[in-house]
């Protein structure tokens, strides 16, 4: 059996905050400028009562665009010999919006819908279920839950994005761009044996 290698969908395989802005901006009618770097798109882009509309939203969730390295990482980790799962939180209603814009990179059944209101305990718990050996969210919460579990031999990573996310506790593996995930993926599991 392949060993599992859990992704983050938005922000680490997706577009998200392009995506997001862009359709926000043709929504409102009007330019949305970057007013803070926020992580939250709300503070991010001073826009707010949306969500609620963009949940439901199909077009939006299955027309977001693939980052420009996420083929490259999928690709790379399959090379590696692992089976890529992504889990992501949003509702399982988009699991097949979400499955359209990874563009078959991730078949659907390999798509673990968090929920829209996740927590970074749920994401660690969907992880060691699913007994991910590696992990790489652009949310180091995430990451830091998903060391606290038992059992669970996993090299996990925050990929940082552009956005200010406070001091990164020492427990957190940092990548700067997506593709040194995979090197230091095999690193670990290299110490593990
Ligand atoms: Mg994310």
């Amino acid at each position: 059996m392949r060993k599992k290698i859990a992704l983050d969908g938005d922000g680490v395989l997706l577009d998200f905050d392009r995506h997001f802005q862009r359709h926000m901006e043709y929504k409102l009618g009007r330019k949305l400028p970057v007013l803070s770097k926020s992580f939250q798109v709300s503070e991010r882009y001073g826009v707010d009562g949306f969500w609620n509309d963009l949940a439901q939203d199909e077009v939006f969730w299955s027309g977001m665009p693939l980052l420009p390295d996420a083929k490259n990482l999928i690709y790379a980790l399959e090379d590696m010999g692992f089976e890529i799962w992504v889990v992501t939180a949003i509702g399982e209603e988009q699991r097949r919006s979400r499955a359209i814009s990874l563009s078959g990179l991730v078949p659907n059944g390999r798509i673990v819908c968090a929920g829209w209101t996740a927590t970074s305990q749920d994401k660690a718990n969907i992880l060691q279920d699913l007994g991910a050996v590696g992990f790489l969210d652009d949310q180091w919460e995430h990451v830091l839950h998903a060391d606290m579990l038992p059992k669970m031999q996993c090299a996990r990573y925050y990929c940082c994005g552009e956005y200010d996310m406070g001091e990164v506790p020492d427990a957190v593996g940092v990548v700067d761009d997506v593709m040194d995930f995979p090197v230091a993926l095999e690193a670990s599991m290299r110490k593990w044996g």
